[in-house]
């Protein structure tokens, strides 16, 4: 069944949308965007998604398209439009059409657009089995802070997992996982120590990553925010990531070994379970 999604101020039809080929989206990766989760009908975490898009503009010198009030309802529309129960919320900024140039163009409209997916999260056969990564280089850019549309390189990585029969790649710069392809990467050690990345502009600042460390520090469990390494993370009692479309995700084995006995850890599913009940009670 075709979805409603919306482009610029109008609601239409999948197949009658239309962006121009000029959109700097589309030639220059000149865009941000953000998913927000979707469960009973209601956004997860949606005010700190709206904060990230937000400093993602100013960090590439972009307007915010419209008021916070106005997004909201845009979200909320199309959720009802499509009958979304579970899934998420897809927007994207870009800086608008125009003559293609590498400047920036001035008083160029913005493309604001945004769809549904549908997706059952909560019941995920991946996060029941926990997924396998494999390591891979970080040849990404120096801004990951910005959640920008250039996601090829992620892309790749992706598939060199897929090729190694692995889910999902975690990155490596200079012998330090920084991420996922589309998450954030967490191990936990032998003394029962939650160990991800600190913030910087090596990664994503993941909207659940501070939801589900929230939900451990009420718990009592001990976090650690510094880089580890693969060879750390082999060492480790469990491991798993973060992100909107997967909340917390147990992962398995990294490089082909099985972490502990191969299953999801207890840590893991006990954060998702939390994450879950605590993101239900604050939807909207
Ligand atoms: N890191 C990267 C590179 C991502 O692409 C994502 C999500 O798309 C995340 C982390 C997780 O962020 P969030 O929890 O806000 O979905």
């Amino acid at each position: 069944m075709e979805r409603i999604v919306y482009v610029n101020g109008e609601y239409v039809q999948e197949s009658d949308a239309k962006i121009s080929v000029f959109d700097r989206g589309f030639l220059f990766a000149d865009g941000v965007y953000e998913v927000t989760s979707v469960l009973e009908g209601k956004l997860i975490d949606f005010d700190g998604h709206l904060r990230r898009l937000r400093r993602s503009l100013v960090e590439l010198a972009m307007t915010i398209p419209c008021p916070d009030e106005e997004l909201l309802s845009i979200h909320r529309e199309l959720v009802a439009r499509n009958a979304v129960v579970e899934g998420l919320v897809y927007l994207q900024v870009t800086r608008g059409a125009a003559d293609r140039d590498f400047a920036f163009p001035k008083n160029v409209p913005q493309t604001l657009v945004l769809f549904t997916q549908a997706k059952s999260i909560v019941d995920s056969p991946l996060a029941k089995r926990g997924a396998r990564v494999v390591s891979v280089d970080d040849l990404r850019w120096g801004r990951r802070d910005i959640k920008t549309v250039q996601l090829l390189y992620p892309s790749m990585a992706k598939m060199i997992a897929q090729e190694k029969g692995a889910d999902d790649a975690w990155l490596v710069q200079d012998g330090l996982v920084t991420e996922g392809t589309s998450n954030n990467a967490y191990i936990v050690t032998q003394d029962g120590t939650i160990v991800t990345r600190d913030l910087s502009s090596d990664i994503l600042a993941g909207i659940t990553r501070a939801a589900v460390l929230k939900c451990a520090r009420e718990l009592q469990m001990k976090v650690e925010e510094r880089p580890f390494s693969i060879a750390e993370a082999l060492t480790a009692r469990e491991a798993f990531t973060t992100s909107a479309t997967g909340f917390v995700c147990p992962v398995v084995e990294i490089d082909g070994t099985a972490l502990s006995d191969g299953n999801p850890g207890a840590v893991a599913v006990r954060l998702r379970q939390a994450y879950i009940e605590e993101s239900l009670k604050a939807a909207i």
